[in-house]
């Protein structure tokens, strides 16, 4: 049977409009609206004093890393940056057996689901045991990172990460030990992983993430870049987060990693660069003329002291932004959108300086960050509400007292710069309720789960 969503406002191409309606049929895809639609054939729910959009993507997350939210916010413990930060994260990955893992993902991702999130793009290099060896099922943490996002209710594209080695001229890190595969292995692996599940599923697909330059070298990434389009499935990879990560790719190649990317022609529209945050204006370029995305992580890049995207720069060169959650510091896409701008406000000391890029409005722009550009970095049919979508939505309480007093002209800005999560009531992930009225069935449990984990891994009890 079809479903009849019928809300007070329904978004639509950057603005909202009274008695708008999204149609969905059993297979949880959006249809034409039709002019036919009658009880009982159709089930009709009716969204009083709620404005529906599209559900937001996000498109870089490694889940495991909630466990550390809070635990490295001291220079005594994590020292100073983010190379030093890795210390407190290793500690936590090396922690987790394959139920921990299980555990901690449906944590982010039931927080994820609070925040009006339909869909994750798991970046995800957690593959061994902790003495580094294979588990007998090598796929063994991947398939319970999917199971988490299944059992909360999240579409997820699985991103199956290489972690070759610790770093140019680097020795080993034993920290590292859970990521490592060689090239052959990660790509029999990926394989594997991918033919397990069934290809039509709509709810876990899947994409190739080499890790960084540093994690990869070239002569690898090669390979695995052509594997990964041979079979069709989205490119992603750290690059440029931080400038000792290009300085050492300059000593190794003598160009930084966008040139280096450019150079082999594996930058593409089907490649995302994840930060690209200490990138010049001829990179830029690079990225632009590749059609390639960039997915940032505002609140995870001021967290770490990474530094600050030149987000005009990028997209008055039309590149689009995806955004992710990254270290699961804070998870709220439209914090993470509007620190975009927030960022600059503060380097420039002028406001909005997003705004009319392109004759773009400022909110509509960073909407489409939070959706359809990480729709585009995942190669899904989602972040907006067009026929033929996922249907992947949620709605917000037009009376909360984060955004109430409002028209229908100047929601979506409210929305932007000022929703609070409690605003959020419903979500609906393929055509299914996920969050009904802020109730998620699995909620208590999850939660006192996730907390089991935390005390025995930070408590040893
Ligand atoms: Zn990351």
């Amino acid at each position: 049977m079809n479903t009849l969503y019928r809300p007070e406002l329904l978004y639509s191409k950057g603005g909202f409009v009274t008695n708008g309606e999204v149609l969905v049929n059993e297979n949880g895809q959006i249809l034409e609206p039709s002019k036919e639609i009658e009880p009982p054939s159709t089930r009709i729910v009716d969204l009083p004093g709620k404005a529906l959009l599209p559900g937001f993507v996000n498109a870089h997350s490694h889940s495991f890393q909630r466990l550390i939210r809070g635990k490295a916010e001291s220079r005594v413990v994590s020292g100073k940056d983010f190379w030093s930060w890795r210390g407190t994260m290793y500690h936590a990955a090396n922690q987790l057996d394959p139920l921990d893992v299980y555990d901690v993902a449906r944590m982010a991702f039931l927080e994820m689901v609070l925040s009006g999130t339909t869909t994750v793009g798991e970046f995800h290099y957690l593959h061994n045991a902790p003495n580094g060896q294979p588990y007998d099922d090598p796929n063994l943490l991947s398939k319970q990172v999917i199971a988490a996002a299944q059992s909360v209710g999240l579409r997820i594209v699985l991103l199956r990460t290489a972690y070759l080695r610790s770093g140019y001229d680097l020795p080993l890190d034993r920290g590292q030990l859970r990521f490592f595969e060689s090239t052959s292995a990660f790509l029999k692996n990926t394989n594997a992983l991918t033919s397990y599940y069934s290809t039509a599923s709509s709810n876990v697909r899947f994409g190739v993430a080499p890790h960084s330059i540093r994690a990869v070298p070239l002569s690898d990434l090669k390979e695995i870049a052509a594997w990964t389009r041979e079979k069709q499935l989205p490119l992603h990879m750290h690059v440029a987060e931080q400038i000792a990560e290009n300085a050492a790719c300059l000593r190794e190649y003598g160009l930084t990693p966008v040139e280096l990317l450019n150079r082999e022609r594996i930058l593409g529209s089907d490649f995302t660069a994840v930060h690209a945050i200490h990138i010049n204006a001829n990179e830029i370029s690079m990225i632009a003329d590749a059609d390639a995305t960039i997915c940032s992580c505002p609140t995870t890049e001021r967290n770490l002291g990474d530094g600050i995207i030149a987000a005009d720069d990028v997209m008055r060169a039309g590149i689009c932004v995806a955004l992710g959650s990254d270290s699961q510091a804070q998870i709220d896409p439209l914090e993470d959108a509007r620190q975009l701008d927030y960022h600059l406000r503060l380097e420039h000391e002028e406001r909005a300086i997003l705004d009319q890029i392109a004759s773009k409005r400022i909110a509509s722009r960073l909407f489409d960050c939070a959706t359809l550009h990480g729709a585009r970095a995942l190669a899904l049919p989602a972040g907006d509400l067009s026929a033929g979508s996922f249907a992947d939505f949620f709605t917000v309480d037009l009376n909360d007292v984060s955004i109430a007093g409002h028209s229908a002209e100047d929601l979506l800005p409210i929305l932007v710069f000022s929703l609070n999560r409690s605003a959020i009531r419903d979500v609906v992930a393929n055509g299914r309720f996920i969050l009904r009225d802020q109730k998620h069935t699995l909620r208590d449990e999850i939660i006192s789960r996730y907390k089991e984990v935390h005390r025995r891994v930070w408590h040893n009890e």
